[in-house]
């Protein structure tokens, strides 16, 4: 595949040589066939430095800025499709654990998080509630020893894997708002259930948590009660920015490996490419993936430079997965009867990005994230 393609870095033969020694992209369609969690790549990750690109050194990371990070997450992706690079964010999707947990919870879950050592799961959804969060009902009730948790999550990624869990719930009586806790998951009362089989990212094992009346200790808190929410914003700008040049850099490489291919497919005597039923499309595809690409790059670097980019990251995410699946839609398409089969990368591609459009929040409410920045709620007169 063209390297040619991918944005240079400092890092890029480091993080080559990382792909090709742990045979990645075979691993990552290994893991799709028999669904499990990578340990031993994660531990490797970790090892290497490839988890936790944003994280600050003090912390074990590589401290990049984002717009840095995510040219190399699009590189992780470009050459070994969406896990590996979701693996090397999981760092990111702790990072309230990391600014607002105790000392000693960042010491013991933050940092072997870092080093490939823990993993931790980020549990917000609920049977009543996904895209309306605000609507939760784990109920974190006080107790004199700290918190009693009540209720059941669901749609967890590393459902059965994780080591322990941010858990969001409301505390009876307390402040408005939803409360953020770290929660070892191997307490008896948490009972933890894989539910049924993915379309794609099945590595992740997603599934239900149900906790029984769990006491956490009142240091389990995530900063102050009633916050959750609010510290876990600008976490999801980040990664929802840095989600987008993951699905792209996916798609980016099976627009190459899809235009290297009619060019060379010959059918009625003469290449794929020379049908402008064929060409058009991957003429336009190449087009689009550089723009929303730049408006990626646009908001991460704007992201580094402090401004308020909760719209443009939503946005950038809804809009690199419309065009992701449509590349690969059409990597699918003009591969012919090959294209559909699992002989070639594009049906599981198509199959992972297509997550994107649910998680992390859905293209729906990302599009009325982006569309409250140009039109704010008002209050009612
Ligand atoms: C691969 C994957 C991994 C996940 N991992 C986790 C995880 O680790 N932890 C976790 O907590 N959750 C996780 N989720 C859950 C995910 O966050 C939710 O599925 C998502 O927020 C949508 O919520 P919902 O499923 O309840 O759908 P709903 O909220 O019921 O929405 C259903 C549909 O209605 C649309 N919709 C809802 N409200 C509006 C509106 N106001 N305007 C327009 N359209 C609307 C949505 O966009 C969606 O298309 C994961 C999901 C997936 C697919």
């Amino acid at each position: 595949m063209d390297r040619s393609e991918l944005p240079t870095d400092p890092l890029a033969n480091e993080l080559d040589a990382f792909v090709d020694s742990h045979h990645l992209s075979e691993r990552g369609r290994a893991v799709d066939r028999a669904p499990e969690f990578p340990h031993p790549e994660y531990r490797a990750m970790g090892e290497a430095g490839w988890l936790g690109l944003t994280t600050p050194v003090a912390f074990g990371g590589r401290g990049l800025p984002v717009a840095r990070a995510g040219a190399l997450l699009y590189r992780l992706a470009f050459r070994s499709g969406t896990i590996f690079a979701k693996l090397s964010l999981q760092p990111e999707f702790s990072s309230v654990l990391r600014e607002v947990g105790s000392p000693t919870l960042v010491d013991e879950w933050f940092r072997p998080m870092v080093a490939g050592r823990r993993l931790i799961s980020n549990q917000i959804t609920e049977p009543g509630a996904g895209s309306d969060a605000l609507a939760i009902r784990m109920e974190a009730r006080r107790a004199d020893s700290g918190y009693v948790l009540t209720g059941e999550k669901s749609e967890i990624a590393f459902a059965e894997e994780a080591d322990a869990a941010i858990v969001y719930g409301r505390v009876p009586g307390g402040p408005e708002g939803v409360t953020a806790f770290l929660v070892p998951q191997a307490d008896p009362g948490i009972v933890r259930r894989k539910v049924g089989t993915d379309l794609g990212e099945r590595w992740q094992r997603r599934g239900s948590v149900s906790y029984r009346g769990v006491t956490v200790p009142a240091t389990a808190r995530l900063g102050e009660e009633g916050r959750g929410f609010t510290y876990v914003r600008t976490e999801l700008t980040r990664e929802r920015a840095l989600l987008a040049a993951i699905y792209l850099g996916v798609a980016r490489a099976s627009w190459v490996e899809t235009v290297e291919y009619v060019g060379h497919r010959t059918a009625f005597g003469r290449p794929l490419s020379a049908n402008q039923a064929v060409a058009f499309p991957l003429v336009e595809d190449g087009a689009l993936l550089d723009a929303v690409w730049l408006y990626v790059l646009r908001t991460l670097s704007r992201y580094d430079d402090g401004k308020d980019v909760e719209g443009e990251a939503a946005l950038a995410k809804a809009m690199s997965t419309r065009v992701a699946l449509n590349v690969l839609d059409h990597a699918i398409q003009f591969h012919g009867g090959h294209g559909y089969s699992d002989d070639l990368p594009f049906e599981q591609r198509w199959r992972d990005v297509r997550s994107g459009s649910i998680a992390h929040g859905s293209s729906e409410i990302m599009d009325l994230v982006a569309a409250r920045k140009l039109w704010p709620r008002r209050p009612p007169a």
